[in-house]
Order: structure tokens, then C-alpha cells, then sequence
């Protein structure tokens, strides 16, 4: 599980990367409203962009070879974000009332930091940043936002506590489990001690954590929008919308993973089988060498000449001329005939037998496995180079099959080990402690791959110059594992005959690069998704927001038709008939313009009623209506004065018009049927305006001609002039 999740640790931190970044956008749209003006969410906007764009330095540091330049930015990048936790952190803080140190405080603590990674190397200044800003700003913003949890109303004050807690634990997380250092606490409380304890990568817990921060404040925004919006059915709508992107996200993000994982894969398989490939060629190559000792020594042993020399015949010479021959075609560096007693009777290297006596070789297990018949092969350290060899045996046996010697040939590989110093990958030949007897990384040699039991033996055997195993623990077949520091394919091969075996290891960077493929795709899905779901509920909000003053534009309109239009007749009323007159009036004096008002009453309209109803009365005044509106020119305005009396404005025309206007009126309604009543008459009084007149005074005259009318017999116009000497008295009819 923990090598799965490890393997996972670039898309865990692009994961925890973009969370991060989705946190300070959200920051940022909710620091726009006014009231989070005041409580700066803007810095913790900052905080969430630049933490997220220190993961994702820290992911790119995964694909690209990490350089000690770039270790540093990303620390710098990571304790910038955290100054911008901590700033929120103290600015909240002052304004609940605590009395704190001002901004100066960070020129101290970051030259600390500074200083210890000058010291001390990038690794402890990481650590210092974490648990002086990162821990510190985390946990403060958690307790500042209890505090503030206990001011809001009920729904926002779990969302602020989940936040709080949130922040609490990220506090931990990220200010208190730090990267392995030297010093106490991070020697023992560090990510890999909570890896060895959860076998969760700490990374992952962080990035989870800024999961839930974003989606929590995101939600906080959401309730920000509703209540500005204030819809039931915004608030409805964005609730769901909220729940499809969160889907929408977590789809593209298991796929984005799968396909990442896929793609990871398929370079796996890659390597895998070209490991293989490569350490079937080596372990060829070692065979190769081998066989032909092995041959050589077996055709050695059934020499004649070598036979001769053991059973007592007197032609040494030409044995000691077979060997040198076998010797040389063989490529070995040394050929021996032992006697049954395990002494060297003839070797390839004289020396041995003159300058050292002949030395004795009963004890060598060789030796032994030879005498009892059997075929001896072995790999040894060659005690000069220190690298490996191969020591081949082989018994010599009389005509009657009795073995009366040993033959001996040992191989160097320093041939070997010279031509496969170029090869493309690191290879071990190790024997079966698992220490490095043949590599193309000299520096390997002697050292034992991963800790073995017998380490006290082993130290005494090769040296301390050891140093630590490259493996946490012996790989029997293959791993994907940490070795020497870096990740990579570990591929052991057994060598045939043997307890030694083969290694060989690929570098797993290549990785890294085929599986960012999948987590740019992956981003730029999640991204798009974003866009299109944030753009959608921006939409709807927008058309929300239009479709609501287009209502209120018709709610405006109908207002002000319901103000100036009499419900029965659809006729203008006395409100709209003051507005325009007075205006016209105006007008009238200004530009000494004409100006004529006519006011009718339907005759004897009691009896109307009485004789057929109100509702037909009703109807007599709504036909009548119709008729009128249709006899006056479109700039006249007709408007129901109350009851069954009606005025007629007519701008531009004199009294006498007015007169021939009021006649023409007259005679159409007298000629009209209603419905049910039959016909009806009206009376009219007649005025036109003077100088000097005023909306009451132009109103009581032709009010006056009217009251003349009626007089005078009804169903006829009275023309009321401005001074009774001016005009006579018309008489229409
Ligand atoms: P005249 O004007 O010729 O002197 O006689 P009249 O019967 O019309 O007398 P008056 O103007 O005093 O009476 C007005 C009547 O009009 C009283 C009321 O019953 C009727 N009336 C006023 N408003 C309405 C209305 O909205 N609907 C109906 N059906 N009748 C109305
Ligand atoms: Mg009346
Ligand atoms: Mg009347």
C-alpha cells in the first residue's frame, strides 16, 4: 500500500497542488464582497496560490532533476505562502483585540530561516520554515476562526468551525510532521515516521486536507452568493450545481488518475522488459565466461600428459606444457594439478611452486568437491584486484576411475568488468551476502546492497569502508524501491550453479515524465470542467439577476397605468387629466397657443339606471366611451372626470371649434344604440383658455357651461367665453 502511494507521489502533489489553487480562488471571489474586505480573505487567497504553486514546483522537481538552486526556491515559495497564513492569522488576531507584534517580526524570523539554510542546508531551513510560519500560522488561523465562528449565524458558523478545524489539523500536518532533519523534533517526528506508521505518505493527508478547506470554503461562498442573490430558487439551483461540479471534478480526477497510472504503466512494462533484456545479456556474457573455464578444465583433467605427472611418470614437462596451453586458451589467470594430498604438482604460474613452495590446497572446497568426483564451480574475490573470479575443478581419474588429482583453472573477470564498464545501466554481480563483487559503479565494490545479519563479519572481511546499504532489505526477484536514494526498477537474476546473482538497476525519472502527460491532461480537464461550471452558474445568475429587472421595469409600468387609467373605461382619470392640463396650460402661455376643454354628462342617467340596472348603466359608459374616442383627433385627451361626466382636452383649437367638436360628439351619441338601453343623450359645456386662466378657473367656466346645458333642456352645447360680453352664447341646436 505505502510503495502503491508512493509510486502515486507526483499526482498526490498535483492533486494537492491544484487544491490549493482552487482554495486562494475562492479566497479571492469571496474577498470582493465588502464585509471580507475588512477581514482580509485576500491574504488567504495569496496563501492558497502561492502553497499550491509550491507543490507543483515540488512535483516538477519529481520529473526534472532536482538542482540545489531550485530546493531553495521552492522553500522560499512554500515560506512566502506561509507568511501569508500568518499575516491573516495576526491581522485577525489584532482586530479580536490581541495585542501583537507588527510586521516587523517577520524581518527576524525570516532572516533566522535564512540563516539556518545557509548553515545548515535547505533542508533544515525547510523545517524551520514549517514549524516557525507554517505551524504557527495554521494553528492561529484555526484559533482566530473559532473566535469568529461564535459571531455568525448557525449555518455559516459550522461552515467556519469545519474550516477552523480544517486549518487545525493542516497545522499539524504540514507545521509539525516536516521533512526527516538532523535535530530534534524532525530526527524523530518527521514524514517517515508517519509513513512507517500509517503507510500513508504525509503529502497525501495535506492534500486532502486542502480538499476539504477549498470544497468547505467554497461552500461558504456559495451561502454568500444565495443571500446576495436572495432567490429560492438560485439558492435551490446553486446547492445542485455545487454538488454536480464537485462530481463532475471527482470523475475527471479518478480518471485523470487511471490514466496517468496507465501511463505510467505502459513505461513500467517498458522498463521491466528491457531490464530483463539487459540482465539476460549480462548473465550470457558471465556464462560465457565461465563455460569455456569449465570446459577447459574438464579437457585439462583428461589430458594424458596430466595423468602421467600424477600416477609417477617421469614426463612432468609436457604436463606443465599442456596446462600453460589450457591456461591460455582459456583466458584464466591461473591453471593448477593437484595430487591427492591437495599439493600443487604443476601450475601455470611457476612462481608458485619455486618462490613459495607448493602450496597446499586440501582445505579448498574446490579441491574437495573435485576429489570426491564431482565438478567444482565457484565464484571467488580475487584477493589482489579485489574483484571477481571463477574457480573451476575437475578430478583426474586413473583408467580404473579412481581420482588421483585435481585440475584447477581460475578466471579473473577484470577482462570483463573492463569491457562492461560502459554499459548503460548500473549492474551488480554480488555474491551471496549481497556484496558488490563486479560493477560498472566502482565506488560499489566491497559494499554490501542491503543490511545483512553478519554485518560485524562482513566488516571485518571487506573493511569499513563500506558505507550504508543501497537497499532497505534484500530484493529476491524484483522491486520497484528506493535505491541509494533515488527510486527506480530493481531486477536480480540468479547465476546458474550459484549463490551469486545478478542486479541491475533502472532509474525511474523517465517515469515520472510519461506519467506528467497524464497529469497535465488531467488539469486541463479539471480546469475546463471548472470553467464550464463556474461559467454556467455565472449565467444563471446573471439572467436571475436581468430577468428580475425586466420584472420590475413591468411592475413600474403597471403601476403607472393603474395610477393614471380609470379601470372601468379604460379612459385616463382625473389624476392624468390635472398632470396634462396644467401642462398644456403652460404651454398654452408660453407659446400663446389655442387651448379648448369640453365637459359632458350623460342626461338623466338616474333613470339609466334605475330602469336597467348598474350593469348596464356601466356598460352604457364604456360604449359611450368608445364612441367619443373614436370622434376626437389622437393629440385630444378623453378622460372620465368621475361618475357618468367626461372632460376632453384639445390642445391647438379655439372655442368655436371646440364647439363644432362637442356638436359633432353630441349627435353621435345621440344617433348610437347601447345595448339594452337604447339611446342616450348628453349635454356639453364648452370653454377655451384666456390669459391669466388657471386650471380651476378654465374648469369651473366650462363646468358652468355645462350646468347651462342642462339648464337650457340637455342634450345640447354651451359655450362658456372668459368675460360674458366677449362671446355670445352659442346656440348649436
Ligand atoms: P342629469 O345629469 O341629466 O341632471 O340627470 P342624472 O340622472 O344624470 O343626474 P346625476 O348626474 O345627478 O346622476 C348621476 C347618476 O349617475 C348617479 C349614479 O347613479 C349614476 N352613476 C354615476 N357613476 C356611475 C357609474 O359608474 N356606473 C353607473 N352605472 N352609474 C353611475
Ligand atoms: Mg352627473
Ligand atoms: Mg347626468
Amino acid at each position: 500500500m505505502s510503495l502503491f502511494l508512493t509510486a502515486q507521489l507526483d499526482f498526490i502533489f498535483f492533486f494537492y497542488g491544484l487544491a490549493f489553487i482552487l482554495l486562494g480562488a475562492v479566497c479571492f471571489s469571496v474577498a470582493r464582497g465588502a464585509e471580507a474586505r475588512t477581514s482580509r480573505i485576500d491574504l488567504l487567497g495569496w496563501f492558497g496560490v502561492l502553497h499550491g504553486g509550491s507543490e507543483w514546483l515540488d512535483l516538477s522537481a519529481l520529473v526534472i532533476d532536482d538542482a540545489p538552486g531550485f530546493q531553495a526556491l521552492r522553500t522560499a515559495v512554500m515560506t512566502v505562502s506561509y507568511l501569508f497564513l500568518l499575516e491573516f492569522a495576526r491581522l485577525a488576531a489584532i482586530r479580536l483585540g490581541a495585542k501583537l507584534p507588527g510586521r516587523w517580526v517577520y524581518i527576524p524570523l525570516l532572516l533566522t530561516i535564512a540563516v539556518i539554510g545557509v548553515v545548515d542546508g535547505q533542508v533544515s531551513a525547510n523545517i524551520a520554515a514549517r514549524y516557525a510560519i507554517g505551524f504557527v500560522g495554521a494553528i492561529g488561523t484555526c484559533a482566530v476562526l473559532v473566535i469568529r465562528a461564535r459571531t455568525v449565524e448557525i449555518i455559516s458558523r459550522r461552515l467556519v468551525l469545519c474550516a477552523a478545524l480544517c486549518f487545525g489539523f493542516y497545522g499539524v500536518a504540514a507545521g509539525l510532521i516536516v521533512p526527516a532533519g538532523e535535530f530534534w523534533p524532525a530526527s524523530t517526528l518527521n514524514q517517515n515516521w508517519f509513513m512507517k506508521l500509517t503507510g500513508v505518505p504525509i503529502q497525501l493527508v495535506r492534500g486532502l486536507l486542502a480538499v476539504a478547506l477549498a470544497v468547505t470554503l467554497w461552500s461558504a461562498w456559495g451561502r454568500l452568493l444565495a443571500i446576495t442573490v436572495d432567490s429560492k430558487f438560485y439558492t435551490a439551483y446553486l446547492r445542485r450545481h455545487f454538488l454536480t461540479t464537485l462530481a463532475a471534478l471527482a470523475v475527471v480526477f479518478v480518471g485523470g488518475w487511471a490514466l496517468t497510472d496507465f501511463l505510467g504503466g505502459i513505461y513500467k512494462d517498458n522498463i521491466q522488459a528491457e531490464a530483463q533484456g539487459d540482465l539476460n545479456l549480462l548473465v550470457a556474457r558471465l556464462s560465457g565466461e565461465t563455460a569455456t573455464v569449465e570446459a577447459m578444465v574438464k579437457a585439462l583433467s583428461g589430458s594424458h600428459a596430466v595423468l602421467s605427472l600424477l600416477t609417477g611418470d617421469s614426463r612432468a614437462p609436457r604436463a606443465q606444457t599442456v596446462l600453460v596451453r589450457n591456461v591460455d586458451a582459456s583466458g584464466a589467470t591461473l591453471g593448477q594439478i593437484l595430487d591427492a594430498s591437495g599439493s600443487v604438482v604443476a601450475s601455470s604460474d611457476d612462481r608458485e611452486l619455486k618462490l613459495l613452495g607448493a602450496p597446499n590446497a586440501a582445505t579448498a572446497s574446490y579441491f574437495q568437491l573435485a576429489m570426491a568426483g564431482g565438478e567444482g564451480r565457484q565464484f571467488v574475490q580475487d584477493a589482489e584486484s579485489g574483484l571477481a573470479g571463477y574457480v573451476a575443478s575437475y578430478p583426474i581419474r586413473r583408467e580404473d576411475g579412481v581420482v588421483v588429482g585435481v585440475a584447477m583453472l581460475k578466471k579473473s573477470f577484470d577482462k570483463l568488468s573492463a569491457s562492461l564498464q560502459t554499459f548503460d545501466r548500473p549492474f551488480f554481480f554480488i555474491n551471496s551476502d549481497g556484496v558488490v563483487m563486479l560493477s560498472n559503479r566502482p565506488d560499489t565494490l566491497d559494499r554490501s546492497l542491503w543490511p545483512v545479519r553478519t554485518r560485524v563479519t562482513l566488516a571485518e572481511q571487506f573493511g569499513a569502508s563500506g558505507g550504508p546499504p543501497m537497499l532497505a532489505s534484500e530484493i529476491t526477484t524484483a522491486a520497484w524501491t528506493t535505491f541509494d536514494g533515488r527510486r527506480g526498477y530493481v531486477l536480480r537474476g540468479a547465476i546458474p550453479q550459484s549463490d551469486w546473482s545478478m542486479l541491475i538497476v533502472s532509474p525511474l525519472a523517465g517515469m515520472f515524465a510519461s506519467r506528467f502527460l497524464g497529469i497535465v491532461i488531467t488539469l486541463q480537464l479539471a480546469l475546463s470542467t471548472l470553467f464550464h461550471f463556474l461559467g454556467k452558474q455565472h449565467g444563471v445568475r446573471e439572467s436571475l439577476q436581468m430577468q428580475r429587472r425586466a420584472d420590475l421595469q413591468v411592475l413600474a409600468d403597471n403601476l403607472e397605468v393603474k395610477a393614471t387609467t380609470d379601470p372601468l373605461t379604460g379612459l385616463f382619470n382625473r389624476a392624468k387629466f390635472d398632470l396634462v392640463l396644467r401642462h398644456e396650460l403652460i404651454r398654452a402661455e408660453r407659446y400663446g397657443t389655442q387651448l379648448a376643454l369640453i365637459v359632458y354628462d350623460i342626461d338623466h342617467f338616474k333613470e339609466v339606471n334605475d330602469a336597467h340596472g348598474h350593469q348596464a348603466g356601466d356598460r352604457v359608459l364604456v360604449q359611450l366611451s368608445e364612441i367619443v374616442s373614436c370622434e376626437i383627433r389622437q393629440t385630444d385627451l378623453l378622460v372620465r372626470w368621475g361618475g357618468e361626466e367626461f372632460v376632453v382636452v384639445l390642445p391647438a383649437t379655439d372655442g368655436m371649434t371646440a364647439c363644432l367638436v362637442a356638436d359633432k360628439l353630441g349627435r353621435a351619441i345621440a344617433q348610437a344604440t347601447f345595448d339594452l338601453v337604447g339611446t342616450i343623450t348628453c349635454s356639453f359645456g364648452v370653454s377655451d383658455f384666456v390669459i391669466g386662466d388657471s386650471v380651476d378657473t378654465l374648469l369651473a367656466r366650462t363646468d358652468n357651461a355645462l350646468y347651462r346645458a342642462k339648464m337650457n333642456g340637455r342634450n345640447r352645447v354651451e359655450f362658456a367665453p372668459a368675460s360674458p360680453n366677449l362671446a355670445p352664447t352659442l346656440e348649436l341646436r
